[in-house]
């Protein structure tokens, strides 16, 4: 595969010709109108400083490319607008992987867009883009955006009402707060994040647009921001993040230039919404990476501002909580391998595990937590934890029901074990009870107990269940103390 790319590096490529490029130019790029117009051409297109890599020249086949994701830029182009597949559909293609999703970049505005797409939907108001859904998949579609109008700057805690009917708005500090300034695809591509996110592939002679060197840094493995970095950094923190994870997903350093920036820049990841920072994190740890990008985070300064209370509770690797936290994160890894589901409440089980013990500690000071402690000490860690990525309700109320079940699971009494295996979160529960002692908790072997209840029939489970205490606590807790009451908390939990 690399060869290929190499082939294309070093092989046939074309540099655009300003002169032939300004003959064959359209009036620049006007609005468009209705009336029925031809097929769009690159030709017409102003691509001077662009390397243009042939068809024979690279490895993308029509193909590897998903067929709405074609249908989309073949309506566009029919329709006379320019249309290219960007983002990671083109570099994941260039590296041989199976893209997330596809990006579509065109110079039509998403009303026209929507006008040519019955299953097209306008979302975002920081930065407007279309979704065009065929079924499951989603077809992300954006306008080339411009550079940014000085003029229109704001104070920091500009509310939304302010630069409300604004297409471009940014705060004093350099943060875009309004991204939807038209532009041709030039200013589109020096708008992009990192050199291998701004390739552009056509259909027009199945060839790629290259304007920032990206293919080179494909080549070297290297993760280069466009432009200055600082300044980049500062327009939109969330570039601090996809730094992160594209390092860890594609096996990419990150640049010199691009990383030298990152820890100072670090704290403004506080000004975006925590809506937006719970979606990155997901994309952090869902694209099949997350033990290598958990790692990376730590490294980096964005990790103590993204999950502060884990970072300060897991500063020990040997402890059992920075190891169920990488084990985690592996498990996460093996089951997307594997086509499973991962799901964002055991994510933050997992990740919160660690700062929830802390506060159990502090609580129960050497005395067994009872139940209507340990949910004050979860939402505790939970609020904290929103404050920074909002973990939607549902999320919240399973991660808390994970850990509840973790007192059940660990009950050995007809009760407790009765109704842990009932509750619809009990395989997550379970999942997570064998995280713990494989990351090196003492559980009194409760893990294997589960794992035989659940390979024997019916009758057997009844033979199992009935065998345990009423409603006694573990062995050790029985001789201690008769039976009063079931145990509600755990040891490793006081
Ligand atoms: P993947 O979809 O595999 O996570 P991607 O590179 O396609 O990676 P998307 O979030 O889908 O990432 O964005 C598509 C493209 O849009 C990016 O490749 C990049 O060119 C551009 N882009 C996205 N977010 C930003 C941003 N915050 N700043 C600048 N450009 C961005
Ligand atoms: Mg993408």
């Amino acid at each position: 595969m690399l060869r290929k790319i190499s082939k294309a590096l070093f092989g046939k490529r074309s540099k655009a010709n300003p002169t032939e490029q300004a003959e064959n130019a359209a009036p620049k790029q006007r609005p468009h109108s209705n009336d029925k117009r031809g097929r769009a051409s690159i030709s017409d297109l102003d691509l001077s400083g662009a390397d243009i890599i042939e068809r024979d020249e690279h490895c993308i086949s029509r193909r590897d490319i998903s067929p709405n994701a074609l249908k989309v830029l073949y309506r566009l182009n029919d329709a006379g607008y320019h249309a290219f597949l960007v983002g990671g559909g083109v570099r994941d293609l260039l590296l041989g992987d199976k893209p997330k999703d596809f990006d579509i970049s065109t110079n039509a505005t998403p009303e026209q867009i929507k006008q040519l797409f019955r299953n097209a939907m306008i979302i975002g108001r920081r930065f407007k883009i279309i979704h065009v859904r065929f079924g499951r998949e989603i077809i992300e579609v954006t306008t080339f955006r411009a550079p940014h109008e000085p003029e229109n700057e704001f104070k920091e805690n500009t509310t939304n009402r302010s630069i409300k009917g604004l297409d471009s708005a940014h705060s004093s500090a350099g943060l875009i707060l309004r991204d939807n300034v038209y532009g041709n695809i030039n200013e589109d591509a020096l708008r992009r994040d990192f050199t291998a996110n701004a390739l552009y592939y056509t259909t027009d002679g199945f060839r790629i647009i290259d304007f920032a060197q990206g293919l080179h840094d494909i080549e070297n493995r290297l993760l280069r921001m466009i432009g200055d970095p600082a300044t980049r950094y500062r327009e939109d923190p969330v570039r601090l993040l996809r730094a992160v994870r594209f390092a860890a997903k594609l096996g990419f350093d990150i640049e010199k230039n691009t990383r030298a920036p990152m820890d100072e820049m670090a704290p403004l990841l506080a000004s975006i919404s925590s809506a937006r920072l719970f979606d990155e994190s997901l994309k952090l740890l869902t694209g099949g990476k997350a033990e290598k990008t958990f790692a990376l985070i730590r490294k980096f300064k964005v990790g103590q501002i993204l999950f502060p209370a884990t970072m300060a509770a897991t500063k020990d690797p040997e402890s059992v909580e920075s190891k169920l936290l990488n084990l985690a994160m592996r498990n996460t890894d093996r089951r997307l391998a594997q086509g499973k589901s991962v799901t964002p409440a055991f994510l933050y089980a997992a990740i919160l595990w660690a700062p929830l013990q802390q506060t159990l500690r502090k609580y129960a000071a050497g005395k067994t937590v009872t139940i209507p402690e340990h949910h004050e000490a979860a939402n505790q860690v939970i609020i904290k934890q929103i404050q920074v990525t909002a973990i939607p309700k549902r999320f919240s109320i399973a991660t808390k029901e994970i850990w509840e079940q973790q007192l059940r699971l660990q009950t050995r009494t007809k009760r407790a074990a009765e109704s842990a295996f009932a509750h619809p979160r009990f395989r997550a529960a379970y999942d997570f009870l064998l995280l713990r002692e494989e990351a090196g908790e003492d559980l009194d072997g409760i893990g294997q107990w589960w794992t035989d209840f659940q390979n024997v029939d019916k009758n057997q489970q009844e033979h199992m269940i009935n065998s345990l205490g009423k409603g006694a606590a573990t062995k050790r807790r029985r001789r201690r103390k008769p039976a009063k009451k079931p145990n509600t908390g755990s040891e490793d939990n006081a």
